[in-house]
């Protein structure tokens, strides 16, 4: 027999999505048949109940996910999703992405993501910090500074992850900073890291727009989500000088055609929690913001949110994805097939956040800490040294700029897995 006996676990749109973004990439560079199966699967994963006692007395149980998909390049890295919707599959999809965006990046680390199915939302601080730390707690066999590093994503931040490093660094008896990255400064976070995906997004398409022979000053922006990557990315576009004309959240959006008060909407989401009845525009619906004519799209929240349905609505110039797998694989053939829209694939275009985390990891493991300016020169350079792999990958081999991204992650780690040979 062949082929492997491929489980239901994973059973997602997302996670089908990803296995065919990989078998594109595996045929387009002609991956041996005995690296495929070896190299697309995720290596393990972890399924844990989560025990909460909620304010009132009561016990609740959610349900969680850690998925390694790759340990050959190094420690797994990827962040915690906390969101209703969270399933198995759609952790495995964002874990295999993240094995492609690291080695893309050429950072010493495998692939993994994790996820908790809840609306953090609806708990309070206390009840949140609890199912952090219990999450945290059914992860201990499986983390470790050498073994898997965890980050913010979705529904988690800084806070969170300094009660995951407490909960972790008390079972093994000293302060251990390195088991997460995204954490407060306080607690050996870095410089630059909470603004660091929005960074790198921003850089990103400035790079292209020069590219494009486009000024970024003339350039209009719709940005979907307003949380930590959507917030950021607008912050450091407004900073270059790119007029933000449109910016939503899980409650709608706000459009403004002569440019949106980032400073003031962040003022607003930091006291109301959402965007909602913000008064510096007019009302939007997300999928109204995705046709916008504009320069830049920005799709920064969550996957799958471009399709077949609505790509042919699209009028933007540059299509930067922000969010981890916004583009469905049918409307990215559709977008090829225009030809009128560049796109900055997911595993190029956010891979800063996992830049900065990975100086987060070094800094802690030196105990040596960089100033800001130090953080973000360095970020560029690997960005500059990522953008200039994929451009070359795509010209020579005629390649979209997903694919040149995707084959050259995919390449790498089949490279390390090939280097390493079969145990036993
Ligand atoms: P976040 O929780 O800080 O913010 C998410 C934002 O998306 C919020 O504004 C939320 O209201 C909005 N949103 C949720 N559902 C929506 C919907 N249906 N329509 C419109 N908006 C909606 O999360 P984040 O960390 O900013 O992550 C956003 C995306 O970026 C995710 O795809 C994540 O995987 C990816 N990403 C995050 C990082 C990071 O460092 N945080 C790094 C790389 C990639």
């Amino acid at each position: 027999m062949s082929k492997a006996v491929v489980s239901q676990l994973y059973n997602s749109e997302f996670f089908k999505m990803a296995c065919r973004q990989f078998d594109v990439a595996a045929d387009a560079i002609s991956l041996p048949e005995d690296m495929r199966d070896r190299t697309k699967y995720p290596r393990r994963a972890l399924c844990v109940a989560l025990p909460i006692r909620r304010d009132d007395g009561s016990v609740v149980v959610f349900e969680g996910y850690r998925v390694q998909h790759n340990l050959s390049t190094g420690p797994a890295k990827g962040g915690i999703r906390f969101h209703q919707d969270v399933t198995i599959g759609e952790v495995a999809a964002l874990a295999m992405l993240m094995s492609w965006k690291c080695a893309l990046a050429g950072l010493p680390y495998g692939g993994a993501k994790g996820g908790v199915i809840v609306n953090p939302g609806l708990l309070s601080l206390g009840e949140l910090e609890r199912l952090s730390r219990r999450y945290m707690q059914e992860l201990l066999p499986v983390i470790g500074p050498q073994v898997d590093v965890p980050a913010p994503d979705v529904g988690t931040n800084e806070q969170i992850m300094g009660w995951m490093l407490d909960t972790y660094s008390t079972h093994v008896g000293h302060h251990e900073p390195a088991v997460v990255t995204g954490k407060p400064l306080a607690l050996g976070g870095s410089q630059g890291r909470r603004e660091a995906t929005g960074v790198g997004v921003a850089y990103l398409i400035k790079r292209y727009l020069e590219d494009l022979g486009i000024p970024i000053t003339s350039a209009t922006v719709a940005i979907q989500g307003f949380g930590n990557v959507g917030s950021e990315t607008a912050v450091a576009l407004a900073g270059y000088g790119a007029k933000i004309i449109a910016i939503s959240d899980y409650t709608g959006g706000i459009f403004n055609a002569n440019g949106i008060n980032i400073a003031k909407a962040l003022e607003y989401v930091r006291s109301q929690k959402v965007l909602h009845d913000f008064g510096g525009g007019e009302p939007i619906s997300n999928d109204d913001l995705l046709a916008l004519p504009c320069t830049v799209l920005v799709p920064g929240a969550l996957e799958r949110v471009i399709t077949a349905a609505n790509v042919g609505r699209l009028r933007c110039r540059v299509l930067a994805e922000a969010a981890n797998g916004p583009t469905t694989d049918e409307a990215d053939r559709l977008i090829e097939a225009r030809g009128d829209i560049e796109v900055i694939p997911d595993i190029l275009c956010n891979s800063g956040g996992v830049i900065v985390s990975y100086f987060e990891w070094l800094q802690n493991l030196q105990h040596y800490y960089w100033t800001r300016d130090e953080v973000l020169a360095k970020l560029t350079v690997v960005l500059d040294r990522a953008k200039e792999a994929v451009e070359q990958q795509k010209l020579k081999f005629k390649f979209s700029r997903r694919l040149a991204a995707l084959t050259l992650g995919i390449g790498r780690v089949v490279e390390a897995k090939q280097r390493r040979g079969l145990f036993p």
